[in-house]
Formats: structure tokens, C-alpha cells, sequence
């Protein structure tokens, strides 16, 4: 298939417009048009990593950190990013990466971390604002069902757990066409009255033109009457870390033999205990320090995340466990998701998780 079917594929579930603003997710090296018949899958995207890509014949490298972050300005392989870079290249091998966009959905890396560690009531630490926005619309009585219907289809009404969400006012409509119209009721140039339905329904942004195109075609006016307002309310669905609840708490010492058993962590760095059993528990893939307030705030007993400092660790204070699992443990299993993710969608195509182990830290022990 086209390298665009699985980026888009990709990007419907965790979309660009989701990263950071320091991040640089998305297709880094390649032509959207390329075809390609397998990918590789891995969390960081290194020089063995694309001789595994040229030796098991992959078009496409699907990694969760990005290659390239910064600016470069010369390819002359002084560094392992350069020469990353063009090796792909010169090889016809495409790089993608899906990071900080799949750390902050539902679905992502963290959700992945919560499933990993049996917790239950699992949602966002710490939501986004400014993603959702409200279409109002003006609809005859009799076709405000199916309105109303295609705009669900198209993904608004859903807020947490709930779907279909909408608010209904009925009211009179006015309108005048030229001579130059066909309006579905009423006649050019004569002023009509009709009784309309005032449809009020949230979405997320970044699904306006599929839910305006939506609207169009199930409306039946020629010209559709609509106001689009941004929103300020935090976005559930989507954010920085996750926390959820054990079914059962544990004590402390039980619960990190369990972190480290499930995560494959090699060593847990960790503040001192509080004495209190766990129950609630905050976790976030990767560098997860500057949600330590929201875990806190958020009653979670402990802190899983990684790439913590030493002068950091003094900020848990007694209130929470802070333990730091390590980065590469901490995002692992993003792989196997990924592998899943594309499975699912693609039953033909091949995708294959690498076999290289990227993490750069060893432990001394
Ligand atoms: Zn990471």
C-alpha cells in the first residue's frame, strides 16, 4: 500500500495536531506516495534499527521517539542522527514517528503502561484545554433526527463516557432567496418562516472538516446556517499521563515487586515509603516529572515515570512515592501497541517489531 494509507491510518488515532509543541512526530524521511509492503517497529530509531530495516526488506520505520528533534544543518555522519537519517535515505526507507500524539490519547502509551499494571478507572492526569470546540446548528423539525444523527456519526456529542450528546431547542427560522435560489422551502424572494430546530453538539477540533462535510450532506438547506465557537473546557480524551485504582491495595514493597516484574525494570529508583497501603496510582511513559503536582492533587499513592533528577526526587515530601522506572522500561510495551494498532487495521500488511534493544542505559548490578 501507500506510505499516506498507514500514516493517516495512524494519524486519525493519534492525531499531529496532539503533540507537544517541542516535539516532531509524523513522517520525518519519505514520500507519502512510496509504496511500501512492510514496516518495522521500534521505540527509538537507531542505525542498527535500519540495517534491520534493509535486512528484513522494510520500506517504513514506525518509532515512537523521533530521529530529529532540532534543526540539522549538515550530513557529513559526524553524529548517529545524521547518519540515520542518511542511511534511510540512500535505502528508499521511510521514517515515522508517532510520540508525544500517542502519549496523550486514551489509547496510547500511558493507557498502555495502566493495562500493564492491572489498573482499573483508568483517565488523563492532566486533560488539554482549548481542543473542543461547539457547532450550532439550525435544522426543520422533521430532519433534525437524521441531522443530528450524521453529526454524531461524524464524532461529535462525546464527553467522557458519554456519546451522542446534544442540546435541542426548537424556534422560527427566517429566510429570503434571491432570485437566483432553490430553497427546499418556502420561494425566491418571498420571506419564509419555518419551524427549526436549534442543534447545539461539542467535537474536537481536529475533526471539523469531516464533521462540517457531514453536516452539508445531511442537511437539507442550500445554504446550511451553522456558528462554530471554540471552547475552553478541558478535552478528557486527551493529555499528559494517566491514573487509575488497583483492584485490591497493596503494600508497598508488594506493589514495586509487581511494577517491576510487569514493567521489566531492571532497577526502581524511588522516595521513601509513606506507610500508606497503594491504591491509586499515576503513571506517564518517559520523562512524567512536570506532572508530579497533578498526581498529587489528584490523590495518586504513587508516582510511576522515569529520567526523575536527584534534586526532584525531594519534591514527593511525604505525600506520594515517586518511582522511576526507567525511560526505555517505561515505553516498551508502545512497541507491541503500535504492532497491534496496524494488525488491527491491516490484517495483509507485514509488520514486524524489532529485535534490537534500543535502550541505551545498562544496569551494573
Ligand atoms: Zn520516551
Amino acid at each position: 500500500m501507500k506510505l499516506s494509507q498507514l500514516t493517516s491510518f495512524l494519524e486519525s488515532i493519534a492525531p499531529l495536531a496532539y503533540q507537544e509543541d517541542y516535539d516532531n512526530a509524523g513522517l520525518i524521511v519519505g514520500r507519502p506516495d512510496q509504496e511500501i509492503q512492510q514496516a518495522l517497529i521500534s521505540l527509538d530509531c537507531t542505525e542498527a534499527v535500519v540495517d534491520e530495516a534493509i535486512a528484513t526488506n522494510c520500506q517504513v520505520i514506525i518509532s515512537h521517539h523521533p530521529i530529529v528533534f532540532r534543526g540539522l544543518k549538515k550530513f557529513n555522519s559526524k553524529t548517529y542522527v545524521e547518519r540515520v537519517v542518511e542511511k534511510a535515505i540512500r535505502n528508499n526507507i521511510a521514517l515515522y514517528a508517532i510520540h508525544t500524539n500517542l502519549d496523550n490519547i486514551m489509547t496510547g502509551v500511558n493507557a498502555r503502561i495502566c493495562e500493564t499494571l492491572c489498573l482499573k478507572n483508568c483517565h488523563i492526569l492532566a486533560p488539554k484545554h482549548n481542543l473542543l470546540k461547539k457547532l450550532v446548528t439550525y435544522v426543520p423539525i422533521a430532519n433534525a433526527d437524521a441531522v443530528r444523527a450524521a453529526l454524531f456519526e461524524a464524532g461529535t456529542g462525546n464527553i467522557g463516557n458519554y456519546s451522542e450528546t446534544s442540546f435541542n431547542a426548537e424556534g422560527i427560522g427566517t429566510f429570503k432567496g434571491n432570485e437566483k435560489t432553490n430553497p427546499y422551502v418556502g420561494e425566491p424572494g418571498k420571506l419564509h418562516r419555518e419551524n427549526e430546530i436549534r442543534i447545539e453538539t461539542i467535537y474536537p477540533a481536529v475533526a471539523e472538516s469531516k464533521v462540517l462535510t457531514a453536516l452539508i450532506l445531511a442537511h437539507p438547506y442550500e445554504e446550511v446556517a451553522y456558528d462554530l465557537y471554540n471552547l475552553t473546557n478541558q478535552n478528557q480524551q486527551v493529555g499528559s499521563g494517566m491514573i487509575g485504582e488497583l483492584e485490591v491495595a497493596n503494600d508497598e514493597e508488594t506493589f514495586l515487586r509487581h511494577v517491576k516484574d510487569k514493567m521489566q525494570a531492571g532497577v526502581i529508583r524511588h522516595t521513601a515509603f509513606t506507610g500508606k497501603p497503594i491504591k491509586r496510582v499515576a503513571v506517564c511513559g518517559g520523562a512524567g516529572g512536570f506532572l508530579l503536582k497533578q498526581a498529587i492533587a489528584a490523590g495518586a499513592d504513587i508516582f510511576i515515570t522515569a529520567d526523575y533528577k536527584y534534586h526532584e526526587f525531594f519534591d514527593a515530601e511525604g505525600k506520594i512515592i515517586i518511582a522511576d522506572i526507567g525511560h526505555f522500561e517505561s515505553e516498551q510495551f508502545t512497541q507491541q501497541l503500535l504492532y497491534e494498532i496496524i494488525q488491527k487495521k491491516f490484517a495483509n500488511f507485514a509488520v514486524r517489531l524489532t529485535e534490537v534493544n534500543t535502550n541505551p542505559v545498562k544496569y551494573f548490578i
